[in-house]
């Protein structure tokens, strides 16, 4: 096809002119990678529209004929996943401030929480089972101070964070990998109260 008797990568007609790929109104710009030939017809209905909001059937077209027009739409879906990662960001940003708000609340009044606030807002830094399990078997940790609505224990913040800094082993955790295999990690701190060893199995009859 001789250069002179370009068609128009959108329709296959006489190309007229040149359009810009990405509209210089949507940030696109001179350079020849982002012109391709195209008649006046498709030119101005595309206007200032990005790929992604025209006519689908012209531009699937397009990507068949002109590499440059597929760059454009690799571009666009880049930038439409930058902006999903960009919204993403800002809920955790949204999540962040509303911990940060109802721990200040916490601090500023009653300063009294539930086991399970005390984990989401990182006043004990470990899972809500491990605190739970540690309620239950560490002598050393924290009387409840007072009761919240549906029966829940409230201890006091000062109290779990100091009962947190100093933690014994005994909070030692046993995870499960996948495949089901246990791995028991040890909790930092001094051993206060030594785990005693499992006795080993007896051999079995027979
Ligand atoms: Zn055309």
């Amino acid at each position: 096809m001789p250069a002179s008797n370009p068609t128009c990568v959108y329709c296959g007609r006489r190309a007229t002119c040149k359009d810009h790929i990405r509209p210089r109104s949507r940030g696109g710009t001179d350079e020849d990678s982002n012109l391709t030939p195209s008649c006046d017809e498709c030119n101005s209905a595309k206007g200032a529209k990005l790929l992604t909001e025209w006519i689908p059937g012209r531009v699937l077209r397009a990507v068949a004929v002109e590499p440059k027009v597929y760059a454009e739409l690799l571009r666009i879906r880049a930038d439409d996943e930058r902006q999903l990662a960009a919204r993403h960001l800002a809920r955790a940003d949204a999540a962040a401030l509303a911990r940060e708000q109802a721990l200040g609340e916490i601090l500023s009044t009653r300063r009294a929480v539930g086991l399970t606030q005390a984990v989401f807002l990182g006043i004990v830094p470990i899972g809500l089972a491990a605190v739970r399990k540690a309620r239950q078997r560490d002598p050393e940790f924290p009387e409840p101070i007072a009761t919240g609505l549906g029966g829940e224990l409230l201890y006091h913040v000062d109290e779990l964070r100091a009962w947190a800094a100093n933690r014994p082993s005994v909070l030692a955790q046993t995870t499960r990998l996948p495949g089901n295999t246990p791995v028991t990690v040890p909790a930092i701190g001094a051993a206060r109260r030594p785990v005693e060893p499992l006795p080993p199995e007896p051999p079995r009859a027979g």
